[in-house]
């Protein structure tokens, strides 16, 4: 699969295809966007376009090179992640890494290492990093791939060439689901906007599934929206059983609640990522004032984001759903 079959990116990969023409490739690069966007695609693609023994400066993803980036299993191409069961990378992770960037490549171009999520190396692990960057092994390259710069050290970031990613175009995304899966095109626009912007989500099957989890969640926003102090209660209790559960609700709550300013301000239902509730979020945004609903909003954030640093999640839950029968 050439560069040219990866939907979207086109900014970044133009100038990853220049830098691989000219031979010019950094011994470093930062991969900067939000989650799911196709940062670590494109990243293996590169390491791909190096290793491919088929095409030059691009790849096909068929031959031995190829599969073996694909498998993880290229001894010229690493990964850096926490240990099993270890939340941070450590530093002796990266001393390792760089022991092995300082070998020669086996069969390949060049060592190549990807380190994602990079903002999950520790201080020392990062300082470690710094190190090697200083003075990067010949012939290597590492991938620093992050959703934001800001758990970075300044001084790591400025030893790389940062790439920006951005969350791909809904039309692109509908493209994808039509070529690869088949997708009916209404079918494939409700899904692409539950997507995001991002193509992974979307190829997935997990927003199928979301789909059919986003009915019942409705059901109980509209209940607990009509003033039902009881089915809020009962609301936490069901949807706080299992985190993943909870977080995926309150992620979509908070784009919900963005689907209905989008609709309060622009009456437009291109912009939603909901866009077959058209009529449920009508009359929703008549009855929510704005000011309300940007609250709404920010609570759904706000209590995904303590859920994540595991509060007692049923409790989390009823502070959202009762803040929410107060706000309507
Ligand atoms: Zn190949």
């Amino acid at each position: 699969m050439p560069f040219r079959e990866i939907f979207g990116h086109d900014k970044p990969l133009a100038i990853l295809r220049r830098a691989l023409e000219r031979d010019r490739l950094p011994h470093a690069y930062l991969f900067v966007g939000p989650e799911g966007v196709g940062k670590k695609t494109v990243a293996l693609a590169l390491a791909q376009a190096i290793q491919c023994q088929e095409i030059a400066n691009d790849f096909c993803g068929r031959c031995a090179d190829c599969i073996r980036v694909t498998h993880r299993n290229h001894p010229d191409f690493h990964e850096l992640e926490p240990g099993p069961g270890k939340k941070e990378i450590s530093i002796q992770q990266v001393r390792d890494l760089e022991r092995e960037l300082s070998l020669r490549p086996f069969c390949g171009r060049r060592k190549i290492a990807v380190v994602d999520p990079a903002c999950l190396m520790n201080t020392a692990a990062q300082n470690a990093l710094l190190k090697t960057l200083e003075e990067p092994p010949q012939g290597s390259l590492i991938i620093l791939i992050s959703t934001s710069t800001g758990g970075l050290l300044p001084t790591l970031v400025s030893r790389c060439v940062r790439l920006f990613f951005t969350p791909v175009p809904v039309d692109v995304v509908v493209e994808l689901l039509v070529a690869r899966k088949g997708a009916q095109r209404e079918q494939a626009r409700l899904l692409a906007n539950l997507a995001m912007g991002s193509p992974g989500r979307a190829l997935s099957g997990e927003l199928d599934l979301l789909v059919e989890r986003r009915r019942v969640w409705l059901e109980k926003i509209a209940a607990v929206g009509a003033g039902d102090y009881r089915a809020a209660l009962a609301a936490a209790e069901e949807l706080g059983a299992a985190k993943e559960e909870t977080l995926r609700f309150l992620e979509w709550a908070e784009g919900w609640y963005r689907d209905i300013m989008v609709y309060a301000v622009r009456k437009d239902d291109n912009q939603l990522l909901n866009r077959d509730c058209e009529e449920v979020i009508r009359q929703q945004a008549d009855r929510y004032s704005l000011e309300r609903l940007l609250v709404l909003r920010s609570r759904a954030a706000r209590t995904a984001a303590r859920i994540q640093r595991n509060v007692n999640r049923r409790l989390a839950l009823e502070n959202f759903f009762l803040q929410t029968l107060r706000a309507s």
